[in-house]
């Protein structure tokens, strides 16, 4: 599984029969971070994936009293990278930057009072209104 971002420079790689845990997360720094209405995170277990090229990071406070660290091209601005202080054990991949296109779907979503009301996620998942993502 194949990650990179619009310019091509940075790439995160994760094995093909990983299976990620993706979730959904309508918070206002989420959708600042992507500029969609939502963030989507591929979440794997840290040291499955392995990114090559240049990163910048930075890290905010979350409402839990942790930090949550987006990774981004310097020549693109893509928002790839994705690490929550809360869970060092695990981390993110931005789902719209793998190339395949057959992506898991959502199995949390979360901050769901920040959801635009014409966003409707199918398929089973559990909806929160606080959230874990970070
Ligand atoms: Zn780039
Ligand atoms: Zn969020």
């Amino acid at each position: 599984m194949k990650a990179s971002c619009q310019c091509g420079q940075l790439t995160a790689i994760a094995p093909d029969d990983a299976q990620p845990y993706v979730v959904a997360c309508h918070c206002r720094d989420c959708r600042k971070r992507t500029g969609s209405p939502f963030g989507a995170m591929a979440y794997f277990p840290l040291g499955a994936v392995t990114f090559a090229g240049k990163l910048c990071e930075f890290t905010r406070a979350t409402d839990s009293g942790h930090t949550f660290t987006t990774g981004f091209c310097p020549s693109c601005g893509t928002s790839l990278m994705g690490r929550a202080s809360r869970f060092p054990e695990i981390i993110g991949v931005a789902l719209g930057c793998f190339d395949d296109r057959a992506l898991p779907a959502p199995t949390r979503s979360v901050y769901e009072q920040g959801k635009a009301p014409w966003v409707n996620l199918l398929g089973d998942m559990a909806h929160h209104i606080q959230g874990r993502d970070s």
